[in-house]
């Protein structure tokens, strides 16, 4: 799936945190927690419908606004979709409990799109009781489906900078991938290694 470029007027004017560099959009969704591997520095960046809406624009997706009330279950989606991907990066088999609850969030979203015909023109849509949760999550639902059935399933790997805990897909040629970005993680790490080289002489 083609995901359009961060819009970069957006990001300078609101530093949302959000990053699109996982190679995959179910994957920079679950990149929505910021040090996800370190439970002190741990920080939630969807802490409003706004800035889901935000993360949505990020992406290139249409910014869905969803009631304050079902943010809850954008997250519970996104950590079940972090429970899902995140053995797979450690070079682990897919949980059976973790396909199944990525299957009932999947089925519950697809549920509800139709395929419509109006004014010559056929097409995707939705039913008309359809949830704005279902419409804002069923592109990231499809694609994580569509990253399970390819090949790059087996490229999936975590960051390796302490803490961090983000996933991506390892598109790298010869060495293996192992910052989130090298402006963020890969920087830290140059940086320590540049630091202990200077102390220890
Ligand atoms: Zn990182």
């Amino acid at each position: 799936m083609q995901v359009q470029p961060p819009n970069p007027r957006s990001l300078m004017s609101e530093p949302s945190g959000f990053e699109a560099i996982s190679g995959s959009l179910a994957l920079d969704f679950v990149n929505t927690v910021a040090n996800r591997g370190n439970p002190e520095k741990r920080r939630e960046l969807l802490r409003s419908p706004a800035d889901l809406a935000r993360w949505f624009r990020t992406v290139g997706l249409p910014e869905i606004i969803i009631p304050a009330t079902r943010l809850g279950e954008a997250i519970a989606i996104r950590e079940r979709l972090f429970a899902l991907f995140h053995p797979i990066a450690g070079g682990g088999s897919i949980g059976k409990a973790a396909f199944a609850a990525f299957g009932e969030d999947l089925r519950a979203a697809e549920a509800e799109r139709r395929i419509c015909y109006e004014d010559g023109r056929v097409s995707w849509g939705w039913a008309s009781e359809a949830t704005s949760l279902h419409k804002a999550t069923y592109p990231v639902l499809a694609e994580a489906a569509s990253l399970l059935l390819s090949l790059e399933r087996t490229r999936i790997g975590e960051c390796k900078g302490p803490g961090c805990g983000w996933l991506f897909v390892d598109h790298s040629r010869g060495k293996p991938r192992k910052w989130c970005s090298m402006s963020d993680c890969g920087n830290k790490a140059k940086a320590q290694r540049a630091y202990r080289r200077r102390t220890e002489k």
